[in-house]
C-alpha cells in the first residue's frame, strides 16, 4: 500500500527536482553568457568610440596643418624665408614629410624635405606620382580647396618602403591662382602624431585599402586571446581612408569583470542553495518515512494488542481508545472519544463509585502500581470485570497531559479461576471422602465398644426383668449406662459426620488449640488401631489464626495420620506423634506455626521432590492427594508449608497461618 503510494509521488519528485536544477542551470549558464557578452559588447564600444575619436584626431590634426600651411603661402617660394618657414613646420609636424611648392603648371619651384628622415623621393623620385598629382591638383582647383591623393607606396633605399599621401592647395595671389603647395604625409607618422597616443595604447591603428591590407600601421600589441576589431572611415576631399582600431584580450577570460564573476558568484551560490535545499528536503523525506514507519508500527501494536488502552486529559474527557479497547466494550471510538463522567460503559449502579474514582484521579492521586479491580458494561448491558492499570500521561516536555489507562478483560480468567476452585473443592471433598472411608472401619471397631455395651446392659435389663427382682434403682442405672454408651457412639458418629458435611467455606478467628480439639476424637481412633500416642503441645499466649477451619482441620488431619502411617513399621519403637502450635520465628513475623513431628521412617531424599505432586504416593491404597491438598489450601491462607527430618529419626511437616488479629485490621 505505502510503496504503491510513494512510488509515483517518489518519481514525480525526482521529475520536478530535475526540472529546476536543469531551468537552474540554463538560467544560470545564461546570465553568465549574458554577462560575459555585455562584457564583450562594452569592450567593442569602447573601441569603436576610441576609433571615432582617432578619426576625429586625424581630422582636427590633418585642419590644423592646413592652418599651418596657410602661412607659407604669403612667402615668395623663392625666397630664403620660405625655405625657412616651410622647415620649421616640417620640425613641427613630423607627419609631413615634403613640402613643394609648385607653379600653376605643376612644375616644383621649391621643396624642403623633413629633418627627421632622408628625403623620400630621393631613392626613386617621383615615378609614376606626377599623374596623381596633377589629379589632386585639378580636383582642388576644382573645389578651390585643399584636396587629397589617394595613398601610395614609395620605395626606400635599403629595400623599405613608405606609404604616402598628398595634400595639393590651391595658392592664390590676389585673387588668382598663382600655384600649388604641395605636402606629402607619412600615413604610419598620421597615425603616431595625429592620434592621442592613449588612444593608441595597447592597440593597433592601421590604415588599410578597401580589401583590408594594412597600409600604415601605428603600435604593437601581443596578438593573443580574443581580438577586437572596428572600423571607421576617414573621408578627406579627394581620398577616403579605412582606420581600423584592433585590440586583443587575454583569453580564456572567464570572469572578463566584476559583473560576470559577481553573476557567477551568485550563481555558484544559488547552485549550493539548490543542493543544500536538495539535501534538506532529502533528510526531511526520510525523517518523514522513519516516522511513518514508527507510527505503522505503533498501530500495528496497538491494533495486535489484547490490552485495551485508553487515554483521557486532565479535565477527564477520553482522547484516545484502542481497538482492543472498543472490542472490549463492544462501542465504536466514535461514541467514545470526548465522553467524559458517565461513560457509556458504566454500569448505572456503580457509576456514582466511578464518578467519585475519576475525582480523586483528576486531584492527582497516583492509583496502584499493581492497578485495581473493576466492572464494565458492554454496549448489549453485559457486565465484565477488568482489571486497570493508570499511569499519568506525560507529554515531551514532561509535563502531565493526563492519565493512560490499560484494561484487562480478566472474565475467562475468572471463570478459570471458578472452574479450578470448583475443582479444587471437589478433590478436598473426594480426598475427605476417602478419609472417611479410611475411617469407617475404625468407626465400626470404635462404635463396638458402646454397642456391646449397650448389647450387654440391655441382656442383663432382660434377665433382671424376668427374674422379677428388679429394683427401680437398678434399672434406672441401667438405663443411664445405656443412654451414656448411646451418646457416645453418637459423638463417634457426629465427629465423622461433622467433618464430612462441614462445608461453609468462610474465614473466621479460630484458636489452634479449637483445631486440634476437632480432630483428636478422629485422630484417636486411628492412634489406638496403630498404637500410637497422641501429644499436644500448645505455646502459651497462643493468638487466633485466621482460617477456613474446616480445610486447616483437614490439612492437620492429612498430615497426623501421613506421621501415624510413617510409623506403623516394625522397627519403630518410639511411637508417638506431637501436634504443636506456636509463635512463628522472625521469618514470618505475625503468623503462628503449626507442627507435625512423628518418629517414623522418614522420607527417602530421592522422593523429596515429588511429595507435593498429585497422585504420588508411595502406599498400596494410597491416593496421593493429601500433602499436594494441603499445600493448596496453606498457600490459599498466605502461608507456606515445608517439612523437616526430625532427629534422630522421623519427619516435622510445619506449616505457618496469618494471626487473626493482623489480618482483620
Ligand atoms: P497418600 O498418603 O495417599 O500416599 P500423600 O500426598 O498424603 O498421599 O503422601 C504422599 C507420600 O508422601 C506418601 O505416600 C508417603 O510416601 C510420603 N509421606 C507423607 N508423609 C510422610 C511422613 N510423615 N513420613 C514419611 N513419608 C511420608
Amino acid at each position: 500500500m505505502a510503496d504503491s503510494a510513494s512510488g509515483p509521488s517518489a518519481k514525480r519528485r525526482r521529475l520536478l527536482w530535475s526540472a529546476l536544477s536543469l531551468l537552474v542551470l540554463i538560467l544560470l549558464s545564461l546570465l553568465v553568457w549574458l554577462a560575459n557578452r555585455f562584457e564583450v559588447s562594452r569592450v567593442q564600444d569602447r573601441l569603436e568610440r576610441d576609433a571615432a575619436e582617432a578619426v576625429a584626431d586625424l581630422r582636427a590634426g590633418l585642419t590644423r596643418n592646413l592652418q599651418n600651411l596657410q602661412s607659407l603661402q604669403f612667402f615668395d617660394p623663392n625666397s630664403l624665408a620660405w625655405r625657412e618657414a616651410a622647415q620649421e613646420l616640417l620640425r613641427q609636424r613630423r607627419e609631413m614629410v615634403r613640402i613643394e611648392w609648385r607653379d600653376s603648371t605643376s612644375h616644383v619651384q621649391a621643396f624642403v624635405d623633413s629633418p627627421y628622415r632622408a628625403p623620400v623621393f630621393e631613392y626613386l623620385g617621383r615615378t609614376g606620382a606626377g599623374n596623381d598629382v596633377s589629379q589632386t591638383c585639378s580636383s582642388a582647383r576644382r573645389q578651390n580647396g585643399a584636396a587629397y591623393s589617394s595613398s601610395y607606396f614609395s620605395l626606400q633605399s635599403g629595400g623599405l618602403g613608405l606609404e604616402l599621401m598628398d595634400l595639393c592647395w590651391p595658392v592664390l595671389t590676389a585673387g588668382r591662382q598663382s600655384g600649388y603647395l604641395l605636402v606629402s604625409y607619412s600615413l604610419p607618422d598620421l597615425l603616431s602624431e595625429l592620434v592621442e597616443s592613449q588612444l593608441s595604447q595597447g592597440r593597433e591603428l592601421s590604415f588599410t585599402d578597401g580589401d583590408g591590407t594594412r597600409l600604415a600601421v601605428h603600435g604593437s600589441v601581443l596578438r593573443a586571446g580574443r581580438e577586437f576589431s572596428t572600423r571607421s572611415l576617414l573621408e578627406l576631399t579627394g581620398n577616403t581612408l579605412v582606420l581600423r582600431l584592433d585590440s586583443w584580450r587575454r583569453a580564456p577570460e572567464l570572469f572578463p569583470n566584476v559583473l560576470t564573476a559577481l553573476v557567477a558568484a551568485l550563481a555558484l551560490a544559488l547552485v549550493m542553495i539548490l543542493w543544500l535545499l536538495g539535501r534538506d528536503t532529502r533528510l526531511r523525506l526520510r525523517a518523514e518515512h522513519d516516522l511513518a514507519d514508527a507510527l505503522a508500527f505503533r498501530k500495528a501494536m496497538e491494533d495486535s494488542l489484547v490490552t485495551g488502552l485508553r487515554a483521557r486529559d486532565l479535565e477527564g474527557r477520553i482522547t484516545y481508545v484502542n481497538p482492543a479497547f472498543c472490542q472490549m466494550v463492544d462501542f465504536t471510538a466514535e461514541e467514545l472519544l470526548g465522553q467524559s463522567v458517565d461513560a457509556p460503559y458504566w454500569p448505572p449502579e456503580f457509576a456514582e463509585d466511578y464518578k467519585k474514582r475519576q475525582a480523586t484521579r483528576l486531584a492527582g492521586n497516583v492509583p496502584p502500581r499493581e492497578g485495581f479491580e473493576s466492572v464494565f458494561m458492554r454496549k448489549d448491558g453485559t457486565r465484565f470485570p477488568v482489571m486497570i492499570f493508570e499511569a499519568p500521561l506525560i507529554n515531551a516536555q514532561g509535563d502531565q497531559t493526563g492519565w493512560m489507562s490499560a484494561f484487562l478483560d480478566i472474565s475467562e480468567q475468572r471463570r478459570v479461576e471458578e472452574l479450578s476452585r470448583a475443582s479444587q473443592d471437589r478433590l478436598q471433598a473426594t480426598n475427605r471422602l476417602a478419609l472417611v472411608g479410611e475411617m469407617a472401619s475404625l468407626l465400626s471397631h470404635e462404635l463396638n465398644q458402646p454397642l456391646a455395651a449397650i448389647t450387654g446392659y440391655v441382656a442383663g435389663m432382660r434377665n433382671l426383668l424376668q427374674s422379677s427382682t428388679l429394683k427401680e434403682a437398678e434399672v434406672a442405672q441401667v438405663m443411664q449406662r445405656v443412654g451414656e454408651q448411646a451418646e457416645r457412639a453418637g459423638r463417634v458418629i457426629k465427629s465423622v459426620h461433622d467433618f464430612v458435611r462441614r462445608r461453609d467455606q468462610t474465614r473466621e478467628a479460630v484458636s489452634p488449640q479449637a483445631l486440634f480439639d476437632a480432630i483428636l476424637p478422629l485422630l484417636n481412633l486411628q492412634a489406638r488401631k496403630l498404637s500410637v500416642q497422641v501429644q499436644i503441645r500448645l505455646d502459651p499466649e497462643l493468638p487466633e489464626v485466621f482460617c477456613d477451619r474446616t480445610m486447616v482441620e483437614q490439612v492437620l488431619l492429612n498430615l497426623a495420620r501421613n506421621g501415624m502411617q510413617a510409623m506403623d513399621f516394625a522397627g519403630v519403637r518410639n511411637r508417638r506423634l506431637l501436634l504443636q502450635a506456636r509463635i512463628a520465628d522472625s521469618d514470618h513475623p505475625g503468623e503462628v506455626e503449626f507442627l507435625v513431628v512423628d518418629f517414623g521412617v522418614g522420607i527417602d531424599p530421592a522422593i523429596e521432590k515429588q511429595l507435593f505432586t498429585p497422585f504420588f504416593t508411595t502406599k498400596p491404597e494410597g491416593m496421593g492427594l493429601g500433602l499436594s491438598l494441603c499445600r493448596t489450601v496453606i498457600e490459599q491462607h498466605g502461608g507456606t508449608m515445608q517439612f523437616v527430618a526430625t532427629q534422630p529419626q522421623g519427619t516435622t511437616f510445619k506449616f505457618t497461618l496469618p494471626r487473626a488479629a493482623i489480618t482483620e485490621t
